[in-house]
């Protein structure tokens, strides 16, 4: 059974101190628990002092970004060789990141490369617009995204990467349109289908697949209860700790109960 995977994703929000007590918090509501990971996705100046805050037995640490190239003359840029022994996950291609800093196809396709190559889990979001959606177009969308993103990696390495499906149109900050459960099914099983075109059955099983777009406590439940779906990139939500820890309460409940029906 693939482990159910919670990210919080601050994005631009909470100073060093701010995130420190949002940490606390959450640390006071989290239980350990086998087959639940937490990550938590705070800025980068802050991934070092919550290194050493972190229960690592109840989180782990995700960057929110960093530049494909392991070093060099890129002024203000971070790699991810500089962060391999801080993190464990790192965000690629955010609809954020696509929009407003104009990440192509293939900066993405390198930065999970970079990634891979200093064994950095990437998790790779994909997701069309409202107008694409509108269009007909989210299959030929999400084709291109995951097969571009994916094409320098071996089978093995496509196997231990987190995909979360993120529509644009569903993210808080874009419009914050609840999607159903039955788009998100159809979202996450042609992403699957894509997979085990590529890279065989094996791979398909193995890899996890997030939902993210506008994720609170009061519909977590039934969003992760989603056919396929292995759990969810929570922005907005999970910088409340009530709703964060709503959040990991919704995802020990249906783990329960699906390991007790197992
Ligand atoms: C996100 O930005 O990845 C996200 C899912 O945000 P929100 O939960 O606020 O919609």
């Amino acid at each position: 059974m693939r482990k159910t995977l919670l990210v919080a994703n601050w994005k631009m929000h909470l100073n060093t101190s701010q995130a420190s007590m949002l940490v606390h918090r959450l640390q006071e509501r989290t239980r350990i628990q086998r087959g639940i990971e937490i990550v938590l996705a705070p800025s980068l100046l802050t991934l070092q002092p919550l290194s050493m805050q972190i229960d690592r037995r109840k989180f782990r640490l995700a960057a929110q970004n960093a530049f494909y190239k392991d070093e060099g003359a890129f002024t203000g840029e971070v790699s991810f060789s500089m962060l391999r022994d801080l993190v464990h996950y790192v965000i690629v291609g955010h609809s954020e990141r696509r929009i407003y800093f104009g990440e192509t196809l293939e900066m993405i396709r390198d930065k999970v490369a970079a990634a891979v190559r200093n064994e950095i889990t990437p998790i790779l979001c994909v997701g069309e617009t409202q107008q694409e959606r509108k269009e007909g177009h989210t299959r030929q969308v999400l084709h291109d995204q995951v097969t571009t993103a994916l094409s320098n990696l071996t089978s093995n390495e496509v196997a231990d990467m987190v995909i979360a499906y993120e529509p644009v149109w569903a993210i808080s900050t874009f419009g914050g349109e609840l999607a159903k459960p039955a788009q998100i099914a159809e979202a996450i099983a042609f992403i699957r289908h894509q997979i085990e075109q590529l890279y065989g059955a094996k791979v398909a099983a193995a890899v996890r697949v997030l939902y993210g777009g506008s994720v609170d406590e009061t519909i977590a439940g039934g969003y992760l209860a989603v056919e396929g779906c292995d759990g969810a990139l929570v922005g907005g939500a999970s910088l409340n700790p009530y709703k964060f820890a709503g959040i990991i309460d919704a995802a020990y409940r249906l783990r329960h109960e699906t390991e007790q029906e197992g």
